[in-house]
């Protein structure tokens, strides 16, 4: 009896952790390229905070992980969902940018020899945002997802561009001048001509500035001449009318510079300002209430001062 019990105990150590995990669901956007398209909502337990886009390339000796998600569990069930895809080694975890949605899930991939890269200014923006990054999510997350993230820094940084090969795969990480953040990174995989973009689109998810706006606004021409046949946004499905697809977030972020800036000439104090701008967008982005008036108070400061 005894021996039972200790072996039944065994079992469930043996397997218990491992066996839970289901590999996320994912999509192949294009040959070897495979997706897992995040819900368009804010970050809550009953997400496991799978909101932005991840996603992995792989290639003909290893693969490239394209963010890990917005909590260890989900990181976990991507690394399950590479492993229903190959048995190849994961090289290099890739983090677009440094915010939650997106690298929450990095501590899934330590410890199996990947490489995570970022852009140069990722490991500063790291130390900066970490520490309340970790206690802020503590609340709309819970306990229980956040047990065990941790702010992961780069081992690699990239400040203009980077060519990798994935055993004749190659793919090109590119750092983008500040825009929606001042670490915004874009992988792009030449043998498919898809564009990891990161959170520099958004699509039906009203774009979200923790940058720039006018930078972002700067790097609209360089985007819009990749060659993409496919774009995965940060948020939102897929794009495959490229540039095409960058028009509704071009249109918004016109929108909130032309506002403001009549706004500010007006005199218009910034509380009413705020509230005031691009109401006319309202109905064509999903979560516009929750960012349009941070958006605009980000962006007024930065336009009082052109
Ligand atoms: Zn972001």
């Amino acid at each position: 009896m005894a021996a039972a019990i200790a072996l039944l105990a065994w079992n469930t150590v043996a397997c218990g952790a491992e066996s839970r995990i289901s590999p996320l669901p994912v999509r192949e956007v294009a040959p070897g390229v495979f997706v897992h398209f995040g819900a368009i909502a804010l970050m809550n337990r009953d997400n496991d905070g799978a909101i932005a886009n991840v996603g992995f390339i792989v290639g003909g000796d290893g693969v490239a992980v394209v963010d890990t998600g917005g909590s260890v569990k989900e990181g976990r069930e991507l690394l399950a969902a590479v492993r229903v895809q190959t048995n190849k080694p994961i090289r290099y975890v890739v983090d677009t940018h440094m915010h939650p949605d997106h690298v929450f899930g990095n501590a899934a991939f330590v410890g199996i020899g990947a490489e995570f890269i970022g852009h140069a200014n990722l490991p500063r923006a790291m130390a900066t945002h970490g520490p309340h990054y970790l206690d802020s999510y503590r609340d709309s997350l819970g306990a229980a997802l956040m047990d065990g993230v941790k702010i992961i820094a780069p081992t690699k940084t990239v400040s203009g561009t980077l060519e990798l090969d994935l055993g004749g795969r190659r793919f090109v990480l590119k750092a983008w001048p500040t825009a929606h953040s001042d670490n915004d990174l874009t992988v792009f995989d030449t043998q498919t001509g898809t564009l990891f973009a990161g959170d520099l689109l958004f699509v039906h998810h009203v774009p979200v500035i923790d940058g720039s706006l006018l930078g972002w606004l700067k790097n609209f021409d360089a985007l819009a001449a990749v060659p993409a046949r496919r774009v995965v946004p940060g948020h939102g499905p897929l794009v495959t009318a490229w540039p095409g697809g960058l028009a509704d977030e071009r249109r918004y972020l016109d929108c909130l510079a032309r506002e403001l800036r009549a706004a500010i000439h007006r005199g218009d104090p910034l509380t009413a300002a705020v509230k005031s701008v691009c109401v006319s967008e309202s109905d064509r982005w999903a979560l516009f209430a929750e960012y349009n008036i941070r958006n605009a108070t980000a962006a007024f400061a930065e336009l009082e001062w052109e």
